[in-house]
Order: structure tokens, then sequence, then C-alpha cells
């Protein structure tokens, strides 16, 4: 990295977008004494990390759950640093023939589907094929030759994923690439937690909270509600932007494909919604889940939040893109527009939308990590 001794007031870095990528990097350049100027067209800080606390006091997350995870103690000790933790350990439940059952699907599901002598087949066979306390992936239990694995591998296939993911992307299992069903597998074990890293947590105050004290160094400005394309006049030896990568380059190739989400959040006057946080209506509802904000602090008051969330398609200008869709030609598209990325100067695309990639928290943190330690050399 050049230009380290920043004594005029030039900017090194304009970063585009305050979500969790853009707010990492600004930390990281300012802590190398460069001069950051952070801009982000929405009104807050956070991408579809942030959070509000509602009438209620309860702590709201806007663009759907969000629960930090992590087994990378650097990425821990980077954000310990800007926040205290509320140790939260992810449940999800789903609603099948009527009996909520843990997800992933684990021993505790099989004993409420099936009757006891076929729950013990199926919990002895996936032991000896797979081994205790291990993950399999769905598609790979379905191609057991196993008799009664496959049956139950249809069961649950059909039952918990199918619709739901019909429903979550608008194509079948099969034809999503990558690992997005990896994802979700079938616990060899009764561990019921969601996820299984080693640290878990949500920030004490909230992930917005946490955002403001990781920007909050002389170094870095940040400017709401201001959109890249409106930016005039401002000079900057890097940028580093996190909006879609098709948008800067004004959809020359075509746009690139994402699902968008609605939520809609109703405030009830009862103590209790469902028994965890999130659950998963995995039939022909139209909505994919349903969350529970109070459960992440565990809050004991009278009312209660909850969000159901309903896949759509994205819409430009109409809806927020979400998820970018997992398919080869979509892959394959956004190689085109890194090649075109690649013959600017002096620019970076990151994040979700600037890599056109499923990032969570962790992973979206580890990639800036890494880009820091590559622009330092
Ligand atoms: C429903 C849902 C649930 C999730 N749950 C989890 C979870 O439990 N755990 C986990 O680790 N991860 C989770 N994630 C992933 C997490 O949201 C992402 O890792 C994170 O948002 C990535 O941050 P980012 O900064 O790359 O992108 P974003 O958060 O999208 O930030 C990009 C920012 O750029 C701004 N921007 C775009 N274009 C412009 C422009 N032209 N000018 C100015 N600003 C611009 C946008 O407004 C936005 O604020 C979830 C994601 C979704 C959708």
């Amino acid at each position: 990295m050049e230009d380290r001794n920043n004594n005029n007031n030039e900017i090194y870095a304009l970063i585009i977008g305050a979500g969790i990528s853009g707010i990492v990097l600004a930390r990281l350049l300012a802590e190398k004494n460069q001069k950051v100027l952070i801009i982000e067209k929405r009104n807050n800080i956070g991408g579809n990390c942030y959070d509000y606390i509602d009438k209620n006091g309860i702590n709201i997350h806007k663009y759907g759950p969000h629960i930090f995870r992590t087994d990378n103690g650097k990425i821990w000790q980077f954000l310990s640093r800007f926040t205290a933790w509320h140790e939260y350990k992810h449940k999800v439940r789903a609603i099948i023939e009527g009996k909520e059952i843990p997800i992933p699907v684990n021993f505790t599901s099989i004993d409420t589907l099936f009757d006891t002598t076929k729950a013990k087949v199926f919990k002895e066979k996936l032991i000896s094929k797979y081994g205790k306390n291990e993950k399999v992936p769905i598609l790979e239990l379905k191609k057991t030759d196993d008799k009664d694995l496959r049956e139950l591998a249809a069961f649950i296939y059909e039952k918990v994923f199918y619709h739901y993911t019909l429903k979550q992307w608008d194509l079948k299992p099969e034809e999503l690439a990558g690992d997005a069903l990896a994802r979700v597998p079938v616990y060899t074990s009764y561990y019921d937690g969601y996820f299984t890293e080693k640290y878990q947590a949500i920030p004490q105050n909230g992930y917005t909270k946490m955002f403001e004290n990781i920007l909050n160094h002389p170094n870095i400005k940040v400017q709401l509600n201001t959109d890249f394309k409106d930016l005039k006049n401002t000079k900057y030896k890097y940028l580093f932007y996190s909006g879609p990568i098709d948008e800067y380059f004004n959809y020359r190739l075509g746009a690139l494909p994402y699902r968008s989400l609605n939520f809609e959040f109703k405030t009830l006057p009862q103590k209790q919604f469902q028994s965890v946080a999130v659950v998963n209506y995995t039939s022909k509802e139209p909505f994919t889940r349903i969350t529970e904000f109070k459960h992440f602090f565990n809050q004991k008051i009278g009312q209660t939040t909850v969000a159901y969330e309903y896949p759509a398609a994205f819409e430009l200008n109409k809806n927020e893109r979400y998820y970018p869709i997992p398919k080869q030609e979509n892959e394959q598209l956004y190689k085109k527009y890194l090649q075109l990325a690649e013959k600017e100067k002096n620019i970076y695309f990151i994040g979700r939308l600037g890599e056109y990639k499923y990032y969570s928290m962790q992973s979206a943190i580890a990639a800036i990590f890494e880009l820091v330690k590559k622009i330092a050399t």
C-alpha cells in the first residue's frame, strides 16, 4: 500500500456502502493511518445487518434474523473490540405434518416424526453409515444404497427441503449450483443448535451500535443518504465498491439475478408467539419462516414482534436485492463483469453485491481481512 503518510486532506479510500464489508474495511484502513470516506445510499449504516429497537423495546433485525457465528479467533477478537456479546445459540424449528421438529433434522426430529421401531432403525443406520455427530447433506443421503435410509431421505427431502427450496428460490433443489443445499444438513445426533461454530452470539447492544463503534475513528468520515452515482467532485486514490457490480457498469452485460424478500412485521399483545426465534414453514404456505425477535435476548415483556418472510423475485427499484441466485449461468455472467472490473484502475469490488456471492458476516469479514493483506503488500 502506498501513500501511508496522509499529511494532506486527500481521501485515500472512497468506500461505497456501509454494510459490514465496507465498515470493517474502513476501520482497517483508518488504523493504517489512511483517510477514508464511506458513503451509504440508505438513511442508516449496517447494510442488511441493520437492527433497531422498536417501540416495545424489542431488538428488530430489519432485513431478517442475523446471528453472528465463527470459528475464527481473529475475527471474533476484532469485533470484540467494539462490542460486548450476548451469547445466543440459535434454534430453528419446522412444522411437519402438524408436529414441531428441530431443524436441521436430528435424532429428536426422527423420534418425533416416526414410530419407535422405525426411528431406531433410521438412527442406528445413520450412525453405522456416517458415524456419530456428523452432518450429512440431504442430497448425499438421497443417493445412499440402503433402502431404509433412502426412505428417510425421501421423506426429509419432500417434507423439509423441497417446497421450502421452491419457495425460497423459485427453483428445485437440484437446480441450485454449489453448496446451497449443503448448508442444510441432517445431524446424526441429538444436537439441536442451528449452527456448530465455537463462537455464536449477538452484539449486546445490537449490530448497528457495534458498527457505530467500528466507524468511530478520526480518519473515517461517514456520509448517509448519498448514492455513488450522485457523488460529484470527490477525489480519492482507491475506490472500494460494495454496491451491485452490474449496476456500476450500467447493466452493460445484462442484470445479475437476485432473490428478494418481503417482510410483514406484526406486533402482538401476547408474551410469546412461538417456541424459538425462527420457525420454518416447509409446505405450501406463501411464507418460508416466521421470526420472533424477543427470543434473541430472552426478553420478558407483555408484547411480541414477529416477521413473516415472503420470498419474491427481485425487481429493480421495487424491492431489495437479498440473495445472489446460485446458478451456473449467473456465475458466468458475474465472471464477465469481473473481466470488465479488472480493466478499471484502482477499483476493488467487495461484499455480497460487489462479488455477487452469498457471504455470511464472518465470511464477509474474512474476505476484507484478505483484501487488506493483499493491498498492503
Ligand atoms: C435474510 C438474511 C439473513 C441473514 N442471516 C445471517 C446470519 O444469521 N448470520 C450471518 O453471518 N449472516 C447472515 N446474513 C448475511 C449478511 O446479511 C451478509 O453477510 C452481510 O449483509 C454482507 O454485508 P455487505 O457489506 O457485503 O453487503 P450489504 O449488507 O448489502 O451492504 C451493502 C451496502 O451498500 C449500500 N449501497 C449499495 N449501492 C450503493 C450505492 N450506489 N451508493 C451508496 N451505497 C450503496 C447498500 O445500501 C448497503 O447498505 C443474512 C442475510 C440475509 C439476506
